[in-house]
């Protein structure tokens, strides 16, 4: 799935090389299945697509905003598979969306599990669930220490929870999945399975960092190299904690790599780095 990191990518890299772009045609998908969830018919769709131009995109948390101007914005939401800039010749047979744009080139869009595809007309996809109620994200200059430190203090009232929970669950920071959440905790040093009530000042301050470095880092390096950018290329940000890590070892004191299954996944730790708090 992509995570917020491969979202920025993708809105980087759709900036640099199709913004300003005539779309010619659209197809809403001729592979659909239920997990993708659309909001227009097929013949809507194509009929306001043609001749739009393409705004500048940007991403929040999973949700990516490409802009068809005049008046109407693209949808791509909790996505995961392939969003792909490719010659017109080179489209797939299967795909969930088409554009068709000057210049030969096509956009289309896979998704493996599940995934919004919907077009709205401007303003209205402000009003769709999760993305009306969104909260801050790790990237936008509101993700202060304090914003974090209320984020948490809040959360405590709530419920108990670990600090993957916090990570991943319930939308409370959006944009992180599992995958950037292991490194994340890895690089704090907390066990996956560390309740928040325990968590020391210093300890809710390391992760903070954690959360805003771990990010910017995939950022920068264009998303996980296990997941494709806009150009069809793997992302250059290699994952602290793998599959893969068990047979390594932890990168910092080559300790064994531990798996355990939690909240809805794969978790990998490293045995010494990150112990458990109680
Ligand atoms: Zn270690």
């Amino acid at each position: 799935m992509f995570e917020l990191p491969e979202y920025l990518t993708i809105a980087k890299q759709m900036n640099k090389s199709i913004s300003g772009k005539t779309v010619l045609s659209g197809v809403m998908g001729n592979s659909p299945h239920k997990f993708v969830w659309y909001n227009q018919n097929p013949q809507t769709f194509s009929r306001i697509v043609n001749g739009k131009t393409i705004g500048d995109a940007y991403c929040k948390g999973r949700w990516l905003f490409i802009p068809l101007e005049p008046g109407y914005v693209l949808v791509l939401g909790e996505c995961g598979g392939k969003i792909i800039l490719v010659d017109s010749n080179n489209v797939p047979s299967k795909y969930h969306l088409l554009l068709n744009i000057e210049g030969n080139k096509s956009i289309y869009a896979m998704t493996q599990m599940w995934g919004a595809m919907e077009l709205y007309r401007k303003g209205e996809e402000l009003k769709r669930q999760y993305i009306a109620d969104m909260r801050t994200t790790p990237l936008d200059k509101e993700f202060t220490y304090k914003y974090f430190k209320s984020l948490i203090d809040e959360a405590r009232s709530e419920k108990k929870r670990s600090v993957k929970s916090l990570l991943t669950q319930d939308q409370l920071i959006p944009g992180l999945g599992n995958s950037i959440a292991q490194d994340i905790l890895f690089n704090a040093r907390l066990h996956p399975k560390t309740q928040i009530e325990v968590l020391s000042e210093e300890e809710i301050m390391t992760l903070y960092k954690s959360i805003k470095e771990t990010v910017n880092d995939a950022a920068k390096n264009d998303g996980r190299n296990d997941e494709y950018d806009f150009y069809g290329n793997l992302g250059k940000y290699e994952r602290v904690l793998d599959s893969k890590s068990i047979e390594r070892g932890c990168p910092v004191c080559k300790s064994k790599i531990e798996k355990i299954q939690y909240l809805g996944g794969s978790s990998y730790y490293c045995s010494k780095c990150q112990v458990l708090k109680k």
